[in-house]
């Protein structure tokens, strides 16, 4: 199967150093239970959109950023029998070159650049499957919808909308070694 990886909230932890990092830039007080949402301009509506995606550009912000338990070594067997995995994050052009050097290629080092796809609009690539901690990168797209448990999802129907939710990388391969031929 092609199986499409989101990367920030599914394969890393971008939250918790996001949320820390602008409370110390512009003092404010976010919890991670106050994030509701994959947009972070909701959860910080007095900041700019420049100002909310700025610590992404410091290249040393990567250095911060740790891969979520148990996705390495999910993801390697997962290739290991056979199955296509392509990275696909929206990410920011700016952190492209950081975020795969600090964090991709460090803790993944079995992922090649060639299996990574930059694109806010994932529903246009054709795969089996899309593991994403956004719903919105799940709606309408064709393929199979697992969506990782996060703190901005927790208020989502995945039912409704045909999605599986999991909530750990344990139960996304059990869910997708089910799903093979
Ligand atoms: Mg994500």
């Amino acid at each position: 199967m092609v199986i499409l990886v989101d990367m920030d909230d599914t394969i890393e932890h971008l939250l918790v150093p996001w949320t820390e990092c602008l409370n110390r830039k512009y003092g404010k007080n976010v919890r991670l239970t106050d994030v509701k949402c994959w947009n972070m301009q909701v959860t910080y509506p007095d900041l700019t959109t420049e100002e909310i995606f700025s610590p992404l550009d410091e290249d040393s912000f990567w250095d911060a950023v740790t891969p979520i338990e148990g996705a390495p070594e999910a993801l390697k067997r997962l290739m290991d029998r056979g199955h296509e995995v392509y990275i696909v994050t929206a990410t920011p052009y700016q952190s492209v070159a950081a975020k795969m050097e600090r964090v991709l290629f460090r803790y993944f080092p079995f992922i090649r650049w060639d299996h990574v796809i930059v694109a806010s609009n994932k529903q246009m690539i054709r795969a089996d499957v899309l593991v994403d901690d956004g719903y919105h990168n799940l709606l309408g797209g064709s393929y199979r919808k697992i969506l990782m448990d996060a703190q901005c999802n927790r208020m989502y129907d995945e039912k409704k909308a045909g999605m599986f939710r999991v909530k750990d990388w344990a139960e996304a391969e059990r869910l997708i070694l089910e799903w093979e031929e």
